[in-house]
């Protein structure tokens, strides 16, 4: 039995934590191979070390060297080597990690770091190798992971280790220079380890006991979802569930290995599971969670007989590729057609011009711009099961006097998006909570 461990910022954010790691890795043999997230934030108003890091590479752009950021890194690394009583060079090991920095003169170099040095550090604390992601995953030329290269260095750096630790986030791309995931990445990296080892499990340590149903700084104390399909997973983890990185999923699914989120604070709740939807018994429940992110912009267009139109869509698609657009959602009925782009990619600018190109491109006889709007998606496998959930969603949201600017039912009828105004995100996704875990609330 092999279980793969990746233990997450909050986990890894000082002395006390990196203990219960340990404690944690002592309790079961198979738990071989941990992958660790650089230093969290230790609590509210403190920085994760990541973050520090971005800001030092700006110091260097600025000034040519590391400055407060980088001091405030030191400082961390510092602490957590006293607190575990290692007798590590961290000093020279901060020193040498500046002069990279500087050298490299990349975000992702120098965001890399705190998972290299974190690694380095539990690796000795734990007494155990240390792998160096740089050496064992690959991405190609285009920037993605490179599977084949990547889980053959990774099977023969895991060889006759019984245990190793991985760092997790980074990797090195074609050229031979660092690269990242993007942000809660070491995530990915353990599923990546969990299918190189052959692992069957992958475990992976947080600061909440697992799924809950919807996100907790806007409900308190949400129900935990026991078991979810990769699919749910997929869903909840993309439409803004950060517990886990929603490209996780890939590595893992493809390996059938399941996942197990559990809490480094609270080791004994159970947690959740993600399994194939084979494999998965569903909660009798309806919907299985909520989820949402803020900040997007709906391009809404009418036209009578568009569906008859050839290459309507095209037109517009092509539009949005010449600005170099990608969109998360297309709805559409018949006469109508929306497209939802996360407001970033709209800057300076560009969705003026883009909205003049498509009333050139199909002349619409209406189009309409909703800006700041925030998508919230209500996701279960049970939802296709059962009649009037739609009514019972869209209800639910009318009775807090909330507008609904955009619907969208997966065609996978897994899942409903609902598209409302930014500022009322946190009291629909409320709304929606009451409405179908509302028997199980505290009263
Ligand atoms: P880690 O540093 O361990 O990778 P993250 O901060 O990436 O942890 O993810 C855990 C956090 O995700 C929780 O602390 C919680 O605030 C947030 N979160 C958002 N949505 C959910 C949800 N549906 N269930 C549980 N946690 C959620
Ligand atoms: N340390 C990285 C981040 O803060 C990666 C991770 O924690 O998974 O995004
Ligand atoms: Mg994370």
């Amino acid at each position: 039995m092999i279980k793969v461990c990746k233990f997450g910022g909050t986990s890894m954010s000082d002395g006390t934590n990196i203990r219960r790691v340990r404690d944690i890795l002592s309790l079961d043999a198979a738990r071989r191979y941990v992958v660790a997230s650089a230093p969290g934030k230790r609590y509210s108003g403190d920085s994760k070390v990541t973050d520090l890091l971005y800001e030092a590479l700006d110091e260097v752009r600025e000034g040519g060297h590391v400055g407060e950021a980088y001091a405030k890194v030191c400082e961390r690394f510092r602490g957590i080597v006293r607190e575990l009583d290692l007798s590590l060079d961290i000093d020279s090991m901060l020193e040498e990690t500046a002069h990279a920095i500087e050298a490299e003169g990349t975000y992702d170099f120098a965001a890399s770091r705190g998972e290299y040095l974190i690694g380095r550090i539990a690796a000795a604390f734990l007494g155990i190798p240390f792998i160096d992601a740089r050496d064992t995953v690959k991405f190609d030329a285009s920037g993605k992971l490179d599977g084949e290269r990547t889980y053959a260095l990774l099977r023969e750096a895991l060889k006759g280790k019984r245990k190793a630790v991985v760092a997790g986030f980074y990797g090195e791309d074609a050229e031979g220079r660092v690269k990242t995931f993007s942000r809660g990445g070491s995530d990915v990296t353990g599923a990546i380890v969990a299918r190189a080892a052959g692992a069957d499990l992958y475990e992976n340590w947080t600061d909440v006991s697992g799924f809950l149903a919807c996100d907790p700084r806007i409900v308190a104390d949400p129900v935990g979802i026991k078991a979810l399909s990769y699919r749910e997973l997929r869903e909840l983890s993309y439409m803004g569930a950060n517990v886990l990185h929603s490209e996780a999923i890939f590595p893992v699914r493809e390996a059938d290995i399941p996942i197990q989120i559990k809490n480094t604070f609270r080791p004994q709740d159970e947690g959740t599971r993600i399994l194939p939807v084979s494999k998965y018994v569903p909660s009798g429940r309806p919907v299985t969670g909520i989820a949402g992110k803020k900040h997007f912009t709906v391009i809404y267009l009418e036209k009578s007989l568009m569906n008859a139109e050839l290459g309507f869509a095209l037109r517009i698609l092509e539009v949005l590729r010449r600005h170099n657009i990608s969109f998360e959602h297309m709805p559409s009925g018949i006469d109508t057609l929306s497209f939802v782009i996360d407001s970033a990619e709209l800057k300076y600018g560009v969705l003026d011009r883009v909205r003049e190109e498509i009333v050139q491109a199909v002349s619409p006889d209406k189009i309409a711009v909703f800006d700041d709007v925030a998508l919230i998606a209500v996701v279960g496998h049970g939802m296709n099961r059962q009649v009037g959930i739609a009514a019972r969603l869209f209800q639910a949201i009318a009775r807090v006097g909330v507008n609904v600017r955009m619907i969208d039912e997966g065609s996978s009828e897994l899942n409903i998006i609902v598209g409302v105004n930014s500022e009322d995100y946190e009291c629909t996704v409320r709304a929606v909570y009451e409405e179908f875990f509302k028997e199980e609330m505290p009263h």
